[in-house]
């Protein structure tokens, strides 16, 4: 008899989206993304952190300060990173991101041809950056949807059992 209690895929892919963001250095906020099709493939996942080749000690993670000194000129988002990690076209596609977009990512999404959004968190409505990505959404179509609940993953690593 097959199991009943599996994971939903809502949940699935939400909770990759949080595996990846445990990749994240940055001290504050750690966001996942993950891009999948309408199939159900994934096809790009990310978290934020700054470009790929780039010593982790050589930028900021600071967030205030002069704007060349702080994180916010050097950090690639998420959503972006899952964007630009895509294996293929993602007109049609659903992403799954742990925290609302900011307007920059919106741009991004809408113009790889996402068109579903699915996200947890939405702690910063009330900032420009998000309430811009709202209009970006809606007038590009882009169908949101909020995550009735929250995910968590945690990751346990330990020596192999004697088989
Ligand atoms: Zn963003």
């Amino acid at each position: 008899m097959k199991r009943k209690d599996v994971i939903s895929w809502d949940n699935y892919f939400m909770g990759i989206a949080h595996l990846s963001a445990l990749r994240s250095k940055d001290p504050f906020t750690q966001v996942g993304a993950c891009i999948v099709t309408a199939q159900k493939k994934v096809v790009g996942i990310g978290y934020n952190g700054f470009p790929t080749g780039i010593n982790d000690d050589d930028l900021p993670w600071e967030r205030e300060g002069e704007f060349v000194d702080t994180k916010y000129a050097y950090v690639v988002h998420a959503e972006l990173n899952a964007i630009l990690n895509a294996t293929t076209s993602l007109q049609g596609c659903t992403m799954y991101v742990s925290l609302f977009p900011c307007n920059e990512c919106a741009k991004a999404i809408v113009q790889a041809g996402i068109t579903t959004l699915v996200y947890e968190c939405d702690k910063y409505a009330h900032t420009p950056a998000v309430i811009a990505a709202k209009k970006i959404f809606d007038y590009a179509k882009v169908t949101l949807i909020a995550l009735p609940h929250d995910v968590s993953v945690s990751l346990k690593v330990y020596p192999h059992h004697d088989k």
